[in-house]
């Protein structure tokens, strides 16, 4: 370990809550789809802060948009009109069938904003004694009490009982537990349509049209959690786009403001009748800076034609991945993924791979013990994704002669 990573390790230890595991990398700045540490050294993003920097680290019109915004105005309060808030909505709900959106700072804000408006919303609106909120095995939907209850994973609720109630999971894929499970209770069904933390797990068109042709069946909010998959990630501006679908409420954040905090709630007229003037609230939501900052990277996205471009360049990149899998049987067991949000499935546990394409300056993450996912910044050169292949390749080489 350098020693410059080496002292910042000690004096995070002494001042930080100890909630991370940490890769070995301290980064000091960084360009696009590249990351620079404390002794100089240049990796090639893989992972853009876990989709979140999708149009490309530290863009100079960003920076200018925030310097400029932040010398007229930061923050004022949800209590006034903002005229940026308004220029947002705008550029946002133009990507789809929305028309009516709430900002928050995260991605689990979202998702709360979405199971309160559903609960409401069922309560308030439809006069319906329902609030169980439905997901699937494998989810992932935050790390607040409300969210961690629809995560519904263990390892993520584990020594924080009591979990709010009002939560259920069924089985990822399958229809006929899901039509078991909708009862009078049911608010809302909730799913991603590719699982991002559950290892790069995509819907079937089967699965996805199924879901919701139940929701509209039973009459239950059909929500999908785009927090990962959204802002043209996936090659389309929206995941749910590939399927023609047409949710009843979608969540955002992550790539939103590009790596400023902001999070965002869209619905309908219709069912965004379950709030009023007081029944949900945020202090910083949407401030002026954080929206000039979000409404320039929605427009950078349409300008470089973002979500063709991931589609292009991930499904290269994933022909790379299955032609290496061709060439060397046993060591790759799937590539699956849509556009740039790819999980490379290796037939063996990962840690040691990982590790080494780490050494060799390629920073990605590993979910699920063996999945390799990618989920780079949308504007990296197919050449990165060539010499990551390469240096993979030889990584599987060395692995099977061993
Ligand atoms: C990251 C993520 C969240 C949580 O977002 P935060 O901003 O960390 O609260 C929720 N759902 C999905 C699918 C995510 O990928």
């Amino acid at each position: 370990m350098s020693t410059n990573l080496d002292a910042l390790k000690k004096r995070e230890e002494a001042l930080l809550c100890r909630t991370y595991g940490r890769y070995p990398l301290a980064v000091k700045h960084a360009s696009g789809a590249r990351l620079y540490d404390f002794d100089g050294r240049e990796y090639v993003d893989l992972l853009a802060g876990i989709a979140v920097t999708n149009v490309g680290h530290c863009r100079p019109e960003l920076a200018d948009v925030a310097a400029e915004q932040a010398r007229k105005l930061v923050h004022v309060s949800n209590l006034f009109y903002q005229e940026e808030q308004l220029v947002l909505a705008e550029k946002l709900l133009a990507t789809n069938h929305f028309t009516k959106v709430f900002f928050c700072n995260s991605g689990a804000e979202a998702n709360e904003a979405a199971i309160k408006l559903a609960r409401r919303y069922a309560q308030r609106v439809q006069n319906r004694d329902a609030g169980e909120i439905i997901t699937f095995t494998g989810a992932f939907h935050g790390r607040t009490l409300a969210t961690v209850a629809a995560t519904g994973q263990a390892k993520f609720q584990d020594g924080f009982a009591p979990i709010p109630q009002g939560f259920t999971q069924v089985e990822w894929g399958n229809l006929d537990a899901l039509r078991a499970a909708i009862g009078p209770q049911t608010a809302a069904v909730m799913v991603e349509v590719i699982q991002g933390e559950g290892g790069v797990r995509p819907m079937s068109p089967e699965f996805a049209e199924g879901v919701q042709a139940l929701c509209r069946e039973k009459g239950v909010l059909f929500i999908v959690d785009e927090i990962q998959t959204g802002l043209c990630r996936t090659g389309r501006f929206w995941a749910f786009q590939h399927f023609g679908l047409q949710p009843d409420i979608i969540t955002s954040a992550k790539a939103l403001a590009n790596g400023l905090p902001m999070g965002a709630m869209m619905t309908s007229d219709e069912v965004s009748r379950g709030f009023e003037p007081g029944s949900h609230a945020t202090t910083f939501g949407a401030g002026a800076t954080l929206s000039a900052v979000a409404a320039k990277v929605l427009d950078i996205m349409q300008e470089e034609k973002l979500a063709e471009r991931a589609e292009d360049v991930g499904n290269y990149a994933m022909g790379l991945f299955r032609a290496m899998g061709e060439r060397l049987p046993g060591t790759i067991a799937e590539v699956r993924g849509k556009g740039l949000m790819i999980g490379v499935v290796l037939a063996f546990p990962g840690k040691d791979i990982w590790q080494a394409l780490m050494d060799r300056g390629f920073v990605l993450n590993l979910t699920q013990e063996r999945v390799l996912r990618l989920v780079p910044p949308l504007i990296i050169a197919r050449e990165d994704l060539e010499s990551f292949a390469a240096a993979l390749e030889e990584l599987l080489q060395a692995h099977v002669a061993a």
